[in-house]
């Protein structure tokens, strides 16, 4: 195996790795405390390790850096978006979201996305490249450290597909996830996918409690074909195939999230026909009321449309929630911040 950046490694990596490198296994722990709990910022910070082994790891096992560049807070909710640059340059978004005491991180898998939703910021420009594992364990340390508190949640709903780069994403989450690393609860990690049907068998078959959440936003495959180019690949029929399997293998519920657009998706007829979807599947629903993007002309159903809408699921016997409309000054729709600052500096080009 070669090396890779620390953050990728599981504690029972480190053990292997201080054992080739014929150390006693206290040194792992050492390690492994000194990345999760102490959260140092260099090897060389680590002063319980001897000087000639901290120089050894620190050149092949380097401590992966993300440089905030930009940090859109929003004054009224303290929803606050960073944007998050890697080595090679490129640029990343994580939103951290506090509510009722407790810290939600939302975190990107990949700079851009290649699945092109028609109403999703991230994916207006394609894909760039996808995060390593390393990487999207930085994005909480660095969060972590730049607003001086580690997040109680992870949702993996930033910019990306999770499933478009699985190992590193489960690898990733393994690490939050572990005991002697950020120990963040299973059941305290959402991934979101837009409905990559090999992803979601593969995720049932991995032994992990992970929360899951599938993008549906449209109740019958003419109207999602025309959100979600996904939708194309694997249809709905094909894709709730897969998530009954999940919850027959895993015995977790799936969240589905349907994003309301204005007399597009959000009428009685289209919740009626979400619900003879969903009936008799244990399923719950997530309403998102759209966040308005400047690449796409939909626009946000009102309050009355929205609660209508969540009346008519909740009374079908749906656990139903209707998202708050949070963040918005924080350009908080996925990939919004990014795109600005791409958009800024190809201006300032030009
Ligand atoms: N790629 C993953 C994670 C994306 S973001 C996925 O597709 O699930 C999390 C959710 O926000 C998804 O359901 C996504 O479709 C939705 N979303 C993206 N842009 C939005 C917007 N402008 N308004 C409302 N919801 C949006």
């Amino acid at each position: 195996m070669t090396p890779e950046a620390a953050y990728a490694y599981l504690p029972d990596d480190w053990t292997r790795i201080c054992k080739e490198a014929g150390l006693p296994a206290f040194r792992a722990r050492q390690i492994v405390q000194g990345l999760y709990r102490d959260r140092i910022a260099s090897w060389e910070a680590l002063t319980t390790l001897p000087g000639a082994i901290r120089t050894e790891f620190a050149g092949r096992y380097p401590l992966t850096a993300l440089r905030e560049v930009a940090r859109t807070p929003s004054s009224t909710d303290g929803v606050t978006k960073l944007l998050l640059e890697a080595a090679d340059g490129e640029r990343i978004e994580t939103v951290w979201i506090p509510a009722d005491g407790r810290i939600t991180q939302c975190i990107s898998s990949q700079v851009g996305c290649d699945m092109h939703c028609v109403f999703c910021a991230s994916g207006q420009l394609g894909c760039v490249r996808s995060l390593t594992a390393a990487e999207i364990v930085a994005e909480v340390m660095t969060a972590a450290h730049t607003m001086g508190a580690l997040p109680n949640n992870i949702v993996v709903m930033g910019m990306g597909e999770p499933f478009m780069n699985y190992d590193a994403v489960i690898r990733a989450l393994r690490v939050l996830n572990c005991q002697q690393g950020l120990n963040i609860g299973a059941r305290h990690i959402t991934l979101s996918t837009c409905g990559i049907v090999p992803g979601i068998s593969r995720l049932a078959q991995e032994g992990v409690q992970f929360e899951l959440s599938v993008s549906l936003h449209a109740p019958n495959d003419a109207l999602r074909d025309r959100l979600m180019p996904v939708n194309r690949r694997w249809p709905i029929a094909e894709l709730l195939a897969a998530c009954d399997a999940y919850t027959a293998a895993t015995g977790r519920i799936i969240t589905y999230e349907y994003t309301l657009v204005k007399d597009f998706n959000d009428s009685p007829t289209h919740a009626r026909e979400l619900i003879r979807l969903l009936q008799g599947r244990r399923a719950r629903v997530n309403l998102i009321p759209l966040s308005p993007v400047a690449e796409f002309d939909g626009e946000t159903p009102s309050n009355a449309a929205c609660l209508t809408f969540l009346d008519l699921l909740l009374r079908s016997g749906i656990h139903t929630t209707l998202r708050r409309s949070r963040g918005k000054q924080a350009d908080a729709a996925c990939g919004q911040l990014r795109l600005r600052k791409l958009k800024e500096s190809a201006d300032g080009q030009s």
